[in-house]
């Protein structure tokens, strides 16, 4: 019988005793007898391969077939308190979002010394000052937001890992999963569990302010563009929401564009609208240019520009892909700085999600945080202001790192995270042509959330659905593309 979610560990924990770890029950009892295993995984593997739980081959890329995604066999506990918690407020911090990247003068102070020394932040700095100088021709921006959260175990809250602004991913996925662990537990005879697993309409969400962002346009023939990577491997997550666009709204039609082909065939008129091979484009939506091997040569940059030039609300736009930034998120996370912009309740209740966040500026605040990563860097994440997973520094690589940058400059392009320590639980791996493992992992909850409007006049703000990314609790980083980390869904306890 499932006793999920109690804490197993008992006596104080030591917050500085980074070894400490505590483990909690899964949704069953495990290991599963063998003949339970043997039944319930084809079963799980061919719900999720009929259901498009798929990517694309990264070897032998073979646009014919597919492989099934990673994922896990069981879905994963969290406090429901905390999931409460943060779904509550994700409409707090769309509009939080959406008001830092409207505020010119806190981004500019905020990246000042990141764009002297990280030169793909500073090429969206450029963009931004230039449609910014020429006069912004789309006021409404379209936010699609995913905040991603640890539960931390010594403080025992959800604390935010990051807030993505663009190209947030799994929405389609996440959903999936959500209902294959539901099929999972009915074949399991656990009817009884399903009220643990929260519904999940984050596709539907995501795509609905993609619709609305397109009624805003206000154009019948205008289509909608996806931005994508010249190989998409993440192809069912996308084509989903493609698929449910057209569900929700048959007159909308979709069009996908990398970089390239929009610098060859994109062009703007004179009134500023974004055509493409004779479509006009109402809404755009980034699920590439996100990361600077995206932009192979000037022409992708200057299609970048033209996209950011254009009437066509985009999502994210420049500035809310800046206010995305590590940076900036940094700098959010400043005493009194959320009291600029949201009410003192509201402040209270967002600054509860940050954890400790560190500037690494030529100054004497810098060399303080600099001083507490190299005493202690088990206790601290490095990241630079990348996205896309991999590119963050832990544990003693954060001394060697800083041990080269920490007189020069170049530790601006860098900030410092405390390292959230989430609780370990037991769950099967699931992964194409491999067997099924039994493993200890952590998982990440992903909220989305979004939001419609201009600077003054904000049309809505929503809590847009979930996800749960989980991954291996001997692994830093479980990019699920990567293989170390997979889908999975959430089973809430109390
Ligand atoms: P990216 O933009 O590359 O996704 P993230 O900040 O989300 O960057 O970091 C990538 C991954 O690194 C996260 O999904 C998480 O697994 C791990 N990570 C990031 N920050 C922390 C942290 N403060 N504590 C523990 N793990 C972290
Ligand atoms: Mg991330």
């Amino acid at each position: 019988m499932a006793t999920c979610g109690s804490y197993c560990c008992d006596g104080d924990f030591n917050k500085d005793d980074v070894s400490t770890t505590r483990t909690i029950e899964s949704c069953l009892p495990l290991p599963l007898p063998d003949e339970i295993l043997e039944d319930i995984v084809p079963k799980a593997k061919d719900f999720a391969i009929l259901h498009g739980a798929g990517m694309r081959y990264r070897s032998n890329y073979d646009p014919d077939s597919l492989q099934l995604a990673p994922f896990f066999l069981l879905p994963s506990a969290f406090p429901r308190r905390e999931f409460d918690r943060v779904v509550k407020l994700q409409s707090i911090v769309n509009i939080l979002m959406h008001r830092i990247a409207h505020d010119y003068q806190f981004l500019k102070d905020a990246l000042e010394k990141t764009i002297k020394v990280d030169d793909f932040t500073r090429r969206l700095w450029d963009i931004y000052t230039t449609v910014r100088e020429e006069g912004i021709s789309q006021l409404i921006s379209l936010g699609m937001f995913r905040c991603d959260y640890f539960y931390s175990v010594p403080s025992q809250i959800a604390q935010q890992v990051e807030i993505n602004t663009i190209a947030s991913s799994f929405g389609a996925l996440a959903a999936r999963i959500s209902v294959m662990h539901r099929y999972v537990l009915g074949e399991m005879r656990k009817p009884e569990l399903l009220g643990h697993l929260p519904e999940n309409d984050a596709l539907a969400g995501l795509c609905g302010g993609m619709i609305a962002a397109w009624d805003a346009y206000g154009c019948p023939k205008a289509v909608i563009l996806f931005i994508v990577e010249d190989v998409t491997y993440n192809i069912c997550d996308q084509r989903f929401h493609e698929y449910e666009i057209r569900r929700q709204r048959p007159d909308i039609h979709v069009i996908r564009r990398n970089l390239t082909q929009i610098s060859q065939r994109g062009r703007l008129t004179s009134d500023k609208r974004l055509v493409i091979d004779g479509d006009e484009i109402a809404v755009v939506y980034f699920r590439a240019g996100y990361e600077p091997g995206q932009y192979h040569s000037e022409a992708e940059w200057e299609a970048r520009l033209t996209v950011e030039r254009s009437k066509a609300i985009k999502s994210p736009s420049i500035h809310y892909h800046l206010a995305g930034t590590k940076k900036v998120q940094q700098e959010i996370a400043r005493p009194g700085v959320l009291n600029k912009f949201l009410s003192d309740s509201e402040a209270k209740l967002v600054s509860q999600l940050f954890t400790g966040l560190y500037t690494l500026d030529m100054s004497p605040e810098g060399d303080q945080a600099v001083q507490m990563a190299m005493d202690n860097p088990e206790r601290f994440v490095l990241k630079p202001q990348r996205e896309g997973g991999g590119n963050n520094v832990y544990g003693q690589e954060i001394r060697m790192v800083l041990e080269k940058i920490k007189d020069s400059q170049e530790r601006e392009a860098y900030i410092l995270m405390d390292r959230i320590r989430p609780p370990i639980q037991q769950n099967y791996l699931i992964r194409a042509h491999e067997p099924v493992k039994l493993v200890e992992v952590v998982s990440e909850l992903g909220i989305f959330g979004t939001i419609l409007g201009t600077a003054k006049d904000i049309q809505f703000s929503k809590f847009a659905g979930h996800m749960l990314r989980t991954k291996l609790s001997s692994v830093n980083e479980g990019g699920v593309a990567a293989g170390l980390g997979a889908l999975d869904s959430v089973f809430l306890f109390d």
